[in-house]
């Protein structure tokens, strides 16, 4: 079976006792851990700055349209000019034919989370424009044809060694190259690019709807890169990613340099408006996001600022890794968003594939309810219908079973551990053995020690 669900739980079930991955993202997710630890003791009250930035993203929300058409007016009135993509593939139409018509033949990006999700570097390959990836983890898993492993550091499942080896194959560079020689070298590499691109395409971490700029947000100095030389740049950005004014900065630059890296601030934070000079065009993409914002309950999902500090802490993501979602936004926040984006149907496993120990909720920069969004989900399969019948006969007999004492102690052990071997054996998996159960039940057990009858 080739369905999302059936390659997630196969992808799952090897990576999961890889133990090589593991201690790789063990010893990546502990460096960060250290760093956001340090980065928290630095806000005097980070309980009140998130429930600053949630009561933010609740106002802009609550009023998306409003906020979208006034940074349209600003952005338009700097010089820019915005089109609206409602899906997919009308942004990689609308990009495409913008680089057409200006002749285009390579474009450097700077990390966009969203040119992901609308597979831009495939359409972009197919139309004979060559994309080039500046960001350092999104050059290295380009070079390696790979997708993001995670949505802030994209090579987070690469050891040194393994990124050695890549650049020894792909560049002939020293099969021992230590970090600071590959950086050195991709940025002399990149240094050609940015001069011969005929145009940048960029995300935007923010919008600001009052000045109607772009908020750029990155550590290597290469989207600042990108967008000096080229004559046209092309922000590919959700509709979510709006602010109401540029005061919000101030909460939320630090809110997700903390969150992302453990950072104070992030190296370079950049303000980019439309000018005379240059053809700055926004794409701004729904994609699935209205269907999200509809829904009272799960909008506060769009809220994200894609901090990743969900994905970092989740016992998952740990251990199945980035990959294994195949969806391009992973971890909680992916599990949440991606029904929504994607369908319900197709992506509902996501959100069943969690522990619910609520450690994302803890520490959502903007106060996201992860964990009960992703059980909101569930209900909503649940009421449509999109459980598999041997799922709704198992949950049918088991509420029968466990609402009735006599049922629950009425098969002796050897039977109960048969029906358990008959109905979980598969999703217990061969790797584990199944627990016996207990002789006698809790119940017969406290009567006999009561001594009632
Ligand atoms: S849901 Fe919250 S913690 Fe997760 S990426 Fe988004 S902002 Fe960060």
């Amino acid at each position: 079976m080739n369905d999302p669900s059936s390659i997630f739980n196969k992808k799952a079930e090897q990576i999961a006792f890889d133990e090589t991955h593991r201690a790789k993202i063990k010893h990546n997710i502990g460096q960060y851990e250290k760093a956001f630890e340090d980065g928290k003791l630095r806000y005097a009250n980070l309980e009140l700055a998130r429930q600053r930035a949630a009561n933010v993203k609740y106002k802009t929300l609550s009023q998306l349209d409003k906020y979208l058409v006034e940074f349209e007016i600003n952005f338009t009135n700097n010089g820019g000019k915005l089109v609206w993509a409602r899906h997919a593939e009308e942004a990689v139409e609308l990009i495409v034919k913008l680089l057409k018509t200006e002749k285009v033949k390579k474009v450097v990006k700077s990390k966009s989370m969203t040119s992901e999700e609308i597979k831009l570097n495939e359409q972009l390959e197919k139309n004979g424009i060559q994309a080039v990836e500046t960001d350092l983890g999104e050059f290295i898993v380009q070079q390696a044809g790979e997708k993001p492993y995670h949505i802030v550091t994209p090579a987070m499942h690469k050891s040194k060694e393994d990124v050695a080896a890549l650049y020894h194959e792909k560049f002939n560079t020293a099969a021992d190259s230590t970090p600071g020689e590959i950086t050195a070298y991709t940025r002399q590499l990149l240094r050609d690019e940015f001069q011969l691109a005929d145009a940048a395409i960029t995300g935007a971490n923010f919008l600001l709807a009052d000045v109607g700029a772009i908020a750029l947000t990155e550590n290597e100095g290469n989207g600042l890169m990108s967008i000096a030389f080229p004559k046209l740049h092309i922000v590919l950005v959700g509709i979510e990613k709006i602010l109401p004014s540029i005061d919000d900065l101030d909460l939320f630059w630090p809110l997700l340099a903390t969150h992302g890296t453990g950072q104070v601030m992030t190296a370079y934070n950049t303000i980019v408006s439309g000018t005379e000079s240059k053809k700055m065009v926004v794409v701004l993409l729904d994609n699935g996001r209205s269907n999200l914002l509809a829904k009272k309950r799960q909008r506060q999902a769009l809220s994200c600022i894609r901090c990743g500090a969900c994905l970092n802490v989740c016992p998952v993501y740990k251990n199945i890794g980035g990959h294994t979602y195949d969806t391009t936004y992973t971890g909680p926040i992916g599990a949440v968003i991606t029904p929504h984006l994607k369908g319900m149907k197709a992506y509902k496993h996501l959100s069943f594939a969690s522990t619910l120990c609520g450690h994302c909720t803890e520490v959502c920069p903007v106060k996201i309810p992860l964990h009960q969004m992703l059980l909101l989900n569930r209900e909503e399969a649940v009421k449509e219908g999109l459980t598999s019948s041997g799922e709704r006969f198992m949950m049918k007999t088991a509420t029968q079973v466990l609402q009735s004492r006599r049922a629950t102690d009425f098969a002796g052990s050897t039977a109960k551990s048969l029906v358990m071997k008959y109905f979980f054996s598969k999703t217990w998996g061969s790797r584990r053995t199944m627990p016996k159960l207990a002789k006698k039940s809790f119940s017969q057990l406290w009567k006999e020690k009561h001594k009632l009858q």
